[in-house]
């Protein structure tokens, strides 16, 4: 399956909400969702003028927004969608959990990326191991205990290196997990809480598109 090589400012104009796709341009007046004198309507011709959406349309959105927050693909997607399902627990939030400790995630909360796409690029190039492995699988599944490093700690990713210079400046992530500057480590404490997991999504509308 192809990648998504068009303007990812559409998907939050789409969405008609910020969905941080672009790192830094995203806390600039240069948002086209949050500017005043850039265009918020969704994309397209007809953008401005669409009609009401069906009780369907509501969930195809909830579904793609969650999807594009975390730049998943339909076929992986859904494919989290059934892990969530068969899974014990509320599939919504087995579904949230499931993209939250994805490790290109893990590496974005740590601030280590300005979104989520520079962090699969910092996975997939090799600097991060998991538990001492070089791990190059953005979608790899963290879990509870397991370490997070550079992969070379003899050379780090720059981006590494900002894990002391944030603990220093007092930013703390998530409270799941857990850094240790000194050694340029996270550890993974344990799966997220739902009120731990920031995206702006009603995932029950989510389980409810796949259960039609
Ligand atoms: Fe979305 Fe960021 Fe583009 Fe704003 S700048 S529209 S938040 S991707």
């Amino acid at each position: 399956m192809g990648r998504y090589t068009h303007a990812v400012c559409r998907l939050c104009r789409r969405e008609g909400m910020k969905l941080y796709l672009k790192g830094e341009k995203c806390y600039t007046e240069k948002c086209p969702v949050s500017s005043p004198d850039r265009r918020p309507a969704p994309p397209g011709m007809h953008g401005a003028s669409r009609r009401k959406l069906s009780e369907f349309g509501v969930r195809l959105r909830e579904k793609q927004k969650l999807r594009r927050i975390y730049g998943i693909h339909e076929t992986q997607f859904k494919t989290y969608f059934q892990r969530a399902a068969k899974a014990k627990g509320v599939t919504g939030t087995r579904l949230l959990q499931l993209l939250e400790t994805r490790l290109d995630n893990v590496v974005y909360r740590l601030g280590l990326a300005t979104s989520r796409k520079e962090a699969r690029q910092i996975v997939a190039h090799g600097h991060v191991a998991v538990d001492g492995r070089r791990v190059r699988a953005p979608s790899y599944q963290t879990r509870p205990g397991q370490r997070v490093t550079a992969s070379d700690p003899a050379h780090p990713h720059p981006r590494m290196k900002e894990l002391a210079e944030a603990a220093a400046a007092g930013r703390r992530p998530p409270s799941w997990l857990e850094v240790d500057p000194a050694r340029l480590e996270a550890r993974v404490l344990a799966l997220p809480a739902r009120e731990e997991i920031d995206v702006p999504v009603q995932e029950q509308l989510v389980v409810e598109y796949y259960s039609r």
